[in-house]
């Protein structure tokens, strides 16, 4: 039986799966079973920021791996509070806490929210607004706090205390009970949607008059891929909490939670944890993803990104393009996304989607050369 069947037959249908079988890859190239290559414009969605099996990522994991593979968090390992230190260094939070997705992120946001307002104003200040069409995560209460209708079938009853609002800042003030807003600058599942600076702005003002927290979720947008390490640095914004994944682990599961000023103290011990968090061969490959994501990088992502802009606009069949650096929607006027997405992937490139768009997410490290011939593809196949 070969190895779709295989699948299809023993792995629990929640994907719905390209007809692409990925064996190997190098950089921002993939190839299939029968030797077949792909340039890869989605990195298996935001995750692989320096490509597949990129050398240094290798060595850096491979050493770890031969060294302590896991501890639990009843003790002390070195990646891990090196790892701590290169995020608080980098983005001036105060605290790091580790988990292994973007949704543990988030659930470590959520009860760290619930716990700051409840030491400080006791209960009943509980509630957590959140935007419509905003994607937070797949379990329970991340999936709450996920504003889309349609995800919201099925699973009931949902967790309380979560409440949805359009980007309006005079319908965010009107929910009382409030402990935070959690908002992604850039949303991305929901079809890259870049935030307006005057309602952040005026969304941050608001909750810092009200001690109200202010969440980003960066799972997707941060760690380099608008072009800054963090989405928040073009907005001018520092949020009391920011959580990570995708792109931070290089390809290996992770999650990290950062804490501001604000509520660095609020978790102690025994509040919260993860047997898996921390682990020390995933922290040993992030530590060595920051550590290629300097300035020179970011100003070539920034490039690229103008790069596809500059390529896509005009093209017949396209709209608009949407985002920052190397995450960007493109708006289709006469294709669905899905048959572009398919097509390409036929002529060997490999975009994603995102609602009703082309979702380009490539590895922060793609080629010049690799983009021109990728978006030489995508241009010919939407005009088509
Ligand atoms: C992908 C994503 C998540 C969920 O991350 P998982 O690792 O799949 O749990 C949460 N928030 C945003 C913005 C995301 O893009």
């Amino acid at each position: 039986m070969d190895i779709k069947q295989k699948d299809k037959k023993y792995v629990l249908g929640t994907y719905g799966r390209y007809d692409l079988l990925i064996v190997r890859g190098a950089g921002a190239e993939c190839e299939d079973e029968t030797g077949k290559k792909y340039i890869d414009l989605g990195s298996g969605i935001g995750v692989n920021a320096l490509g597949y099996c990129d050398g240094g990522w290798i060595k850096a994991v491979e050493e770890q791996l031969e060294t302590l593979q896991h501890t639990s968090n009843l003790y002390y390992t070195v990646p891990c509070a090196l790892l701590a230190e290169a995020l608080c260094e980098r983005t001036g939070y105060k605290k790091v806490f580790f988990c292994n997705s973007g949704a543990e992120a988030n659930e470590a946001a959520i009860k760290t929210a619930r716990k700051y307002s409840f030491d400080k104003y006791g209960a009943g200040r509980d509630k957590i607004i959140t935007l419509n069409k905003s994607f937070h995560g797949r379990t329970m209460a991340t999936l709450t706090a996920t504003a889309q209708e349609a995800m919201h079938n099925y699973f009931f009853p949902f967790n309380e205390g979560f409440v949805y609002c359009d980007k309006d800042i005079e319908e965010i003030k009107k929910h009382k009970g409030v402990c935070a807003v959690m908002l992604e600058f850039i949303q991305g599942e929901g079809g890259v949607i870049p935030m307006d600076k005057t309602f952040a702005a005026q969304v941050y003002e608001y909750c810092a008059a009200n001690d109200i927290l202010f969440i980003a979720d960066e799972v997707q947008t941060g760690v380099g891929r608008t072009g800054r390490f963090l989405c928040s640095e073009h907005y001018g914004i520092k949020p009391d909490i920011t959580t990570l994944a995708k792109g931070l682990g290089g390809g290996l599961p992770i999650g990290a939670m950062l804490a501001g000023e604000k509520c660095e103290s609020v978790m102690g011990a025994g509040t919260h944890g993860s047997t898996f968090g921390g682990n020390p061969v995933v922290c040993a490959g992030g530590r060595y993803v920051l550590s290629r994501i300097d300035d020179k990088l970011l100003s070539e992502v920034k490039e690229k990104g103008e790069y596809i802009k500059s390529r896509l606009s005009g093209v017949k069949g396209v709209k608009s393009v949407s985002g920052l650096g190397l995450m960007l929607g493109i708006e289709l006027s006469r294709k669905k996304a899905a048959d572009v997405v398919k097509e390409c992937i036929s002529r060997g490139v490999i975009p994603l989607t995102a609602k009703d768009k082309v979702r380009l997410l490539p590895p922060l490290v793609i080629t010049m050369e690799q983009l021109e011939k990728a978006v030489d593809v995508l241009a010919r196949v939407i005009a088509e």
